[in-house]
């Protein structure tokens, strides 16, 4: 369920009309709905209920703007980073240190050193080689890091591959064949506690099973290691859980994942930790953007909006549908191909699209674009970042400027030997 509804045929965000938004801020602009994101933070809270030992972090990356981390802190969520430069901002939305975990394989000496020192809950070590450097790093400084081992459990999360972190020849984890192996090599090294393990399959997932066999492996893999005499007492579940980007879309609901979540750890007797990022994110925004102008086509007409491809990238990049609709429908409705302004093809939003008749100057919302948003811009034509908006009720705030074209060629210098 999201605030963005009809309104005596105008589309609010909460109580307030995005033409009004519109007017003030410019268009594209990403619009969140604060009410939103408490809800989804609820709704996931309360699925997890039965979970007695939790700590719920907000994957960072998928909407990583200030105001929305505050919002979601405040609802007691933490924050699953990755990269210090996502750190910061998790610190700086008053997001305990202890709240945070540190996932990625590429972390840099200089990232671990900037955890240890602001203090994270936990990293999640990705191989053998960052296990051995983050625990030389910890150690230099007589400090002890607090870690899991995240494992590749080799399922197929049935999503797309660019978004699929599971499979055995992806980057991510440990391979689990493995895992009892290099638990035990880096279980002993001075400078980290080594205490549990982490498991993160892929994203939009749309089928509990995978999530489901992963976590029966993660749960035998537990029995071995405390076989072998290791202390488990975390165990980081990871995120990825879908959500309906087309109308009348059936995915799992939290409800759901929660029950299945409950009954296969029940007897784990550990801290569990989730980095939900979509689920609470995806359908607590839109992207508003204005059609430029109607070009007729050779088959369909041509909707050209001033939203591109460098401010929401997911249909270039992986073909991602988004749900288009007029902020002011009349009723009539057209078939067309939805694209942006950049010169590239990848450019193109929908092709052959029923959607609401638009004309010239008309607004439209691409929706559930809270997730993978904003966070994905570019500057790529010299387009500038697209601006953000958050709602609450019938009041509204800019949360982060339109950063223009010229403020990004002010950062650039011709050197003096071209001059
Ligand atoms: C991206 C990511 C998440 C969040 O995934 P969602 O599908 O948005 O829930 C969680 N954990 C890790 C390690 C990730 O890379």
């Amino acid at each position: 369920m999201d605030h963005f509804t009809y309104l005596d045929g105008v589309m609010h965000a909460e109580n307030v009309p995005l033409p009004r938004i519109a007017a003030e801020v410019g268009t594209p602009v990403y619009v969140y709905s604060r009410a939103t994101l408490e809800r989804h933070a609820q709704v996931f809270r309360e699925a997890l209920a039965d979970v007695p030992d939790k700590l719920i972090a907000f994957a960072v990356k998928s909407n990583p703007n200030l105001a929305v981390l505050k919002v979601l802190g405040a609802q007691g969520m933490g924050a699953d980073v990755v990269s210090v430069g996502e750190m910061r901002r998790a610190l700086a939305a008053g997001i305990a240190p202890g709240k945070i975990v540190f996932s990625g394989v590429g972390k840099t000496a200089a990232e671990m050193v900037a955890a240890l020192e602001a203090g994270i809950g936990q990293f999640n070590i990705e191989s053998e080689e960052e296990g051995i450097e983050l625990a030389a790093l910890a150690a230099e400084r007589g400090m002890t890091a607090q870690c899991a081992l995240r494992i590749n459990p080799d399922v197929d999360a049935g999503t797309h591959d660019k978004i699929s972190t599971g499979k055995a020849d992806n980057k991510f984890g440990v391979p689990i064949s493995e895992a009892g192996q290099i638990f035990g090599k880096l279980a002993g090294l001075p400078g980290v506690n080594l205490r549990g393990v982490a498991v993160h399959i892929g994203s939009q997932l749309a089928d509990l099973a995978p999530l489901e066999a992963a976590f029966a492996k993660l749960g035998a893999l537990v029995t071995a290691l405390r076989g072998a005499g290791h202390t488990i007492s975390h165990v980081d579940l990871g995120g990825g859980l879908g959500v309906p980007y087309r109308v009348g879309e059936v995915l799992p609901a939290p409800a759901e994942y929660g029950a299945m979540v409950t009954r296969v750890t029940k007897d784990w007797g550990v801290t569990l930790i989730f980095e939900p990022g979509r689920v609470i994110a995806g359908n607590a925004g839109v992207l508003l953007t204005r059609v430029v102008r109607v070009k007729r086509g050779i088959n369909d007409p041509f909707v050209i909006v001033d939203a591109a491809m460098n401010d929401l990238a997911r249909p270039a990049l992986y073909g991602a549908y988004h749900h288009f609709e007029a902020v002011e429908p009349k009723g009539a409705r057209m078939t067309a191909n939805i694209v942006g302004p950049i010169c590239e093809t990848g450019d193109t939003f929908a092709m052959g699209r029923e959607c609401d008749a638009l004309v010239a100057g008309d607004l439209a919302v691409f929706r559930t674009a809270g997730a993978y948003g904003a966070t994905m811009a570019s500057s790529y034509n010299s387009r500038g970042f697209v601006a953000e908006v958050l709602v609450d009720g019938d009041r509204f705030a800019v949360v982060a400027d339109r950063i223009e074209a010229g403020a990004i060629m002010d950062a650039e210098r011709v050197p003096e030997w071209l001059a």
